[in-house]
Formats: C-alpha cells, sequence, structure tokens
C-alpha cells in the first residue's frame, strides 16, 4: 500500500479523499495549500501526490512545476477544467496523469494502481536489470543511475525511463508512438510532450539536435540512441 500525499483546499473532497484512501490501506498526509504541499515532499518520502489544480495560494502549474523542482514523486492532478490544451501542458510539465472532477473513488483507485505500478517497475522495462552500455553511455536498470563517460547523470524519473527504453535497444529507431505507449503507457497524448522530454535528456547528455551525439531524431519517423561515430557522417 501506498503513502499518499492529498492536496485539496475543499475540506469536503478532502475529507471523503482521505477517508477512501484509508479505506483502502494507504496511508495519507493532507494539505490545503501549494506552499505546505512543498513542505510536506521535503521533509517526507511519498509513492504518489493527489494535486488539485485550484489551490487558494498558488496556480496549479506553478505548483507542479515546483513540486517537479524537489522531487520525482508521481503526481495525479485533479482538475475541475476540462481543458485539453491545460492538461497537455501540464503533463509536458511532469504530471503522470490527471483526473476531472467530479470523479469517483473507483477512478482515482484505477489511476493510482497504473500510476504507481509504472513507477515501482519502470515504465516500458523489461525484466532484465543487466547494466547497459551504448559507447560512453551506462544504464544501470536496478540502480535507476545512469553515467556518462563516468560522469552520473541527474535525470527525472521519466527521462531516466526513456533513456533506458532506448539504451535497451541500441541503434534501433523508436517511434514516438512506441514511446507514449511503452514509456508513458499512454495511448493518449501528442508528440509535444515526447519532444519536450527527448530535448531535455539531450541536453543533460550534453548534446543538441542539431549537433546530435547519441540521441538521434529522424524527422516524423522517431528516435534511435547509439554510440557516436556509428553512423557515418552525412
Ligand atoms: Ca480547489
Amino acid at each position: 500500500m501506498a503513502s499518499v500525499l492529498v492536496v485539496e483546499d475543499d475540506p469536503f473532497v478532502r475529507s471523503a479523499l482521505i477517508r477512501h484512501l484509508t479505506e483502502a490501506s494507504h496511508t495519507v498526509r493532507s494539505v490545503g495549500t501549494a506552499l505546505e504541499a512543498l513542505r510536506e515532499v521535503a521533509h517526507h518520502r511519498f509513492d504518489l501526490v493527489v494535486l488539485d489544480l485550484g489551490l487558494p495560494d498558488l496556480d496549479g502549474s506553478e505548483a507542479l512545476k515546483m513540486l517537479r523542482g524537489i522531487t520525482d514523486v508521481p503526481v495525479i492532478i485533479a482538475t475541475a477544467r476540462d481543458d485539453e490544451a491545460e492538461i497537455v501542458r501540464l503533463l509536458n510539465a511532469g504530471a503522470d496523469d490527471y483526473l476531472t472532477k467530479p470523479f469517483s473513488v473507483e477512478h482515482l483507485s484505477a489511476r493510482m494502481a497504473a500510476v504507481l505500478r509504472r513507477a515501482r517497475f519502470g515504465a516500458g522495462e523489461d525484466t532484465s536489470s543487466a547494466v547497459l552500455r551504448v559507447g560512453g553511455l551506462t544504464v544501470d536498470p536496478l540502480r535507476r543511475q545512469a553515467e556518462l563517460d563516468g560522469v552520473r547523470l541527474d535525470l527525472t524519473r521519466r527521462e531516466f525511463d526513456l533513456l533506458a527504453f532506448l539504451a535497451r535497444r541500441p541503434g534501433v529507431v523508436v517511434s514516438r508512438r512506441e514511446l507514449l505507449a511503452e514509456v508513458w503507457q499512454q495511448s493518449y497524448g501528442d508528440d509535444q510532450t515526447i519532444d519536450v522530454h527527448l530535448s531535455w535528456l539531450r541536453r543533460k547528455l550534453g548534446e543538441t539536435a542539431a549537433r546530435p551525439r547519441y540521441l538521434h531524431t529522424l524527422r516524423g519517423v522517431g528516435v534511435k540512441l547509439e554510440p557516436p561515430g556509428a553512423e557515418p557522417p552525412r
């Protein structure tokens, strides 16, 4: 069972969530503002955060951004706004999933189970825990650490999953749709989500789209990871 932080300012919604989660044997802490939520995640370890977007002190996307600055904990956003553009923006900003209010407890349970499963077992990974090597890049799935030329990379959970997925199939072109399905485990989403994460990963690998070393984007096709020099210069 999971340790959950509920961030919700509406006392009725909040107590209903706490009751339901506690009945489902989860450990729950709850706060009513974004700043309290930031303090909580800085001091306690959670398996999951349920974040209401309509908080009194900070805009939801701002709160999410600050949360992401501190922790990689899975976040499910709860929004009263059924605004697709906004939801896509929040998924890009690091939310793991979302629920549109009002939602049923069954719906929340299903989303929670999926998000926790993904976080625990690593998205899209097979069961092998062998260390992966692609050129000077080392990816250790078990310890969830990656190094480039012996220097530890500071990756978010998602960036790590993305890198590990690609490192398991070096030289193979993977489509964005496949990444979305395998790494994000979503059938819904847009290419922008993938592109944003790829660009972050690329930056951490110290390269640019114009001068790729490991991460090669093939326009309209997909992306592949391979050691520098594997492809003859064009
Ligand atoms: Ca609210």
